[in-house]
């Protein structure tokens, strides 16, 4: 009988240690080891060449490399098109990440559709679905509900990985679909499935039959309380690309973003609206995301750009005196850290004093904001609500805060500022920028002011000419 030996892996990066540690050497997470067995099956699937991921190994002059190798199909769903940069590549392997029912399975089953429409060299694409998480009925009724009943999608709940293989063999997919990696395993390995090495070796399978027979391979992932990906971060770096899918669960709007793409830019976004019907793309999301009520204080609008696309979101905080002896200080849809130095640039150069005051900011929609830009719109919001002085709905801000209380020039304002136009604000406090860049924006119709520093910005942001 095989002797049993057990390792201790750590779930968030992957590090491998004999003994139980407290802290991981590498990513420096604390109580994150898990032991995992280790059988002696493992080593004989272990030592197959892993690495042979293109098939036959050759050698050639990199000016004889052909470029067009990549074959490249839409989904038809302009959104995740943008997002993939064009659509597929054939035989790349995608990971689409997510929180547990943010909708990530309504997204990959509409977009099935579509690929069973598509025709490759006048072949309509074959489709299978992993569905290991629910029971094909589960996902009929999914698929009935969203009115998706293509002739060549095909559904199947093995969840071992070495199964799924010998089906593919048998039905030759052109996309396949797995839901989720946290739900299959590799025969080879003795620990559960969503460990890390499970996750690591089904992932590893699955680049290899991706790469050897070309099948787009799509897998699905949930995201971790914290925010990662569950399971190792070796998984990121062994797919061809990662998207994200965002948002909150009770609200309507997603976002779609790219964070690694082998064939092409990861800068763009894309953005759905979950309705009953399933998702259904946003093509022009800048004038939805508002829900501001006229005439309360604590609330500006932020202009942010997001690959090519602008949005405006509603900042809102409130001010209030604490009943704790460290104030509490809470940013929902924006990152902490930045409230904090916000807060601090506020105290020291506009002379607050917050330090007996809790501050709660949120984004209204339910969209997180990520570019440096929303930091004027939310210095102006801490103020308002301090002040209790709302200002006007029709003024937008752009700008990022310096530690000098200075206003940083933030790219395509121009772009911003249409975009701010075209939904009928009328002021923008933006940052100072030269004539040159100036003269390009007379033109937009539009009450601009330019402003140096932070104190100058509530002097423009809260008069009401
Ligand atoms: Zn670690």
């Amino acid at each position: 009988m095989a002797k049993v030996k057990s390792k201790w892996v750590c779930q968030n990066c992957g590090y491998e240690t004999v003994s139980y540690l407290g802290r991981c050497p590498e990513c420096l997470q604390f109580g994150t080891f898990v032991e995992e067995i280790v059988s002696s099956v493992e080593k004989v699937v272990s030592s197959k060449p892993s690495n042979n991921v293109g098939g036959e190994i050759k050698i050639s002059k990199i000016k004889e490399i052909e470029l067009d190798e990549k074959v490249r199909f839409n989904t038809n769903i302009d959104e995740l098109d943008r997002v993939l940069g064009g659509g597929f590549v054939q035989g790349s392997l995608v990971l689409l990440a997510g929180d547990p029912g943010i909708g990530k399975s309504t997204l990959v089953l509409q977009t099935t559709k579509n690929i069973c429409e598509t025709k490759i060299n006048d072949k309509k694409l074959k489709v299978l679905y992993v569905c290991a998480e629910e029971s094909p009925l589960q996902v009929k009724l999914r698929a009935k509900r969203l009115d998706i009943e293509p002739e060549n999608l095909y559904l199947t709940n093995q969840t071992c990985i070495d199964e799924v293989i010998n089906q593919i063999e048998v039905i030759k997919p052109d996309f396949l679909v797995v839901d989720s990696i946290q739900s299959v395993f590799c025969a080879g390995i003795a620990s559960s499935s969503g460990s890390v090495s499970q996750i690591r070796e089904c992932t590893n399978v699955l680049m290899r039959i991706a790469k050897q027979k070309n099948i787009t391979t799509v897998i699905i992932g949930h995201v971790t309380k914290e925010g990662n990906i569950a399971g190792p971060k070796v998984l990121e770096h062994m797919v061809d690309c990662v998207i994200n899918f965002e948002g909150d669960k009770y609200k309507q709007y997603r976002i779609l973003r790219c964070i690694k793409n082998r064939f092409g830019t990861i800068s763009e976004v894309g953005v759905f609206k979950m309705e009953d019907c399933g998702l259904v793309e946003v093509n022009s999301p800048v004038n939805l995301l508002i829900e501001q009520s006229e005439g309360a204080s604590g609330s500006a609008i932020a202009v942010t750009l997001e690959g090519s696309r602008v949005f405006l979101h509603e900042i809102q905080a409130l001010v209030g005196s604490t009943n704790y002896s460290n104030p509490r200080r809470v940013a929902v849809g924006l990152e902490y850290n930045r409230l904090l130095q916000v807060i601090a640039v506020l105290e020291k150069k506009v002379g607050l004093n917050l330090s007996k005051q809790d501050v709660y900011v949120n984004v209204a929609g339910g969209l997180d904001v990520v570019e440096p830009s929303y930091d004027l719109a939310l210095s102006l919001a801490i103020i308002s609500s301090i002040r209790d002085i709302p200002i006007s709905p029709s003024t937008v801000f752009i700008g990022e805060v310096g530690l000098l209380g200075e206003i940083r020039y933030v790219e395509n304002i121009e772009r911003r500022l249409k975009e701010a136009k075209k939904l009928g604000f009328k002021k923008a406090i933006i940052p100072f920028i030269n004539e040159k860049v100036y003269k390009n924006l007379s033109s937009i119709d539009l009450q601009i002011k330019q402003v140096k520093k932070i104190t100058d910005a509530i002097v423009e942001g809260l008069s009401n000419d």
